[in-house]
């Protein structure tokens, strides 16, 4: 066993580390809920199968906001443009580019330390994001406990519309300092719950899973580099389980896909939930029908 380090506190073992759930911190959507979207996304798809079968771009204006303690936590340009260089490649050709807006670096050492579901969330969220329904506020800092990112679905922006966006933790952007996580696909992670979709592994081997029918259904999260070619897991002793998806908990050098359905759920979701994100395209205006959305 290898003593496995993020952010400086000690986990016995990777599987530890991931075990103890800190990895992301998103959290699970109760059954009420999941019924509630499931219901929009039924009266979505009656009358946007053209939408969500478009191949035009969605372009994501990104505003990153960096929260620093002095001189810890600062991302530097090249690390910006490298991250959204990892996202574009991760999400191309599912129909969705990015775009850096705008860069807001804050220091403040108590936002430094935010984790989720604080106080200080709010505080931070409230003070610096903007218009939650025409970009992604992403926000860098520092979270304890070896948190890597957490973000907010899309139907929460209803709710609670300042919580809107991702946190990541900095040394998870490209070239940043968290082994194995470093890659930027932590961000391609977080957004992919911010666009809607759950774990690869939610509900393990009972229940509905991750409402998606083309990933395989697993016992729970993989970790490492395990061998796409073996079960790692899956619940049927026939299939193998998706260890290199990205809505997995595997390293980041392993991770390269999302599914056909993940990609139509993520549409289905923007058209739902955050239409204002489609409107620089006149293709997809003239395919997008809203419908309004039980919250
Ligand atoms: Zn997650």
């Amino acid at each position: 066993m290898t003593e496995f380090m993020i952010n400086n506190v000690a986990f016995k073992d990777q599987a530890t580390f991931i075990r103890q759930g800190r990895r992301c911190a998103t959290p699970e959507p109760n059954a009420l809920q999941a019924n509630r979207i499931s219901r929009n996304r039924s009266a979505f798809r009656a009358s946007n199968a053209e939408f969500i079968s478009s191949s035009e771009q969605i372009i994501i204006p990104i505003r990153f906001i960096h929260i620093v303690d002095g001189a810890n936590g600062q991302v530097s340009d090249q690390q910006r443009k490298d991250q959204v260089k990892v996202l574009n490649d991760a999400y191309g050709g599912f129909g969705f580019s990015f775009e850096i807006k705008d860069v807001v670096v804050e220091d403040n050492p108590l936002w430094f330390g935010v984790d989720f579901d604080t106080p200080e969330e709010v505080q931070m969220k409230t003070a610096l994001q903007e218009d939650p329904t025409i970009q992604l506020n992403f926000y860098t800092a520092n979270p304890s406990g070896g948190t890597l990112g957490w973000a907010t679905f899309p139907w929460e922006i209803a709710i609670n519309p300042q919580l809107d966006g991702v946190v990541l933790l900095s040394g998870t952007l490209p070239g940043g300092n968290v082994a194995n996580f470093n890659l930027g696909h932590t961000a391609t992670h977080e957004i992919g719950h911010w666009l809607g979709l759950f774990h690869t592994f939610q509900g393990g081997c009972n229940g509905i899973g991750d409402v998606i029918g083309d990933t395989v259904a697993h016992s729970g999260p993989n970790f490492g580099t395990p061998d796409p070619d073996d079960r790692n897991g899956a619940c049927s002793p026939s299939e193998k389980a998706p260890v290199q998806n990205f809505m997995n908990y595997t390293n980041d050098s392993l991770m390269t896909e999302f599914t056909f359905q993940q990609k139509q759920r993520m549409r289905e979701l923007i058209g739902i939930f955050r239409p204002k994100l489609i409107e620089r395209s006149e293709t997809l205006r003239s395919l997008l029908h809203p419908i309004t959305p039980l919250a």
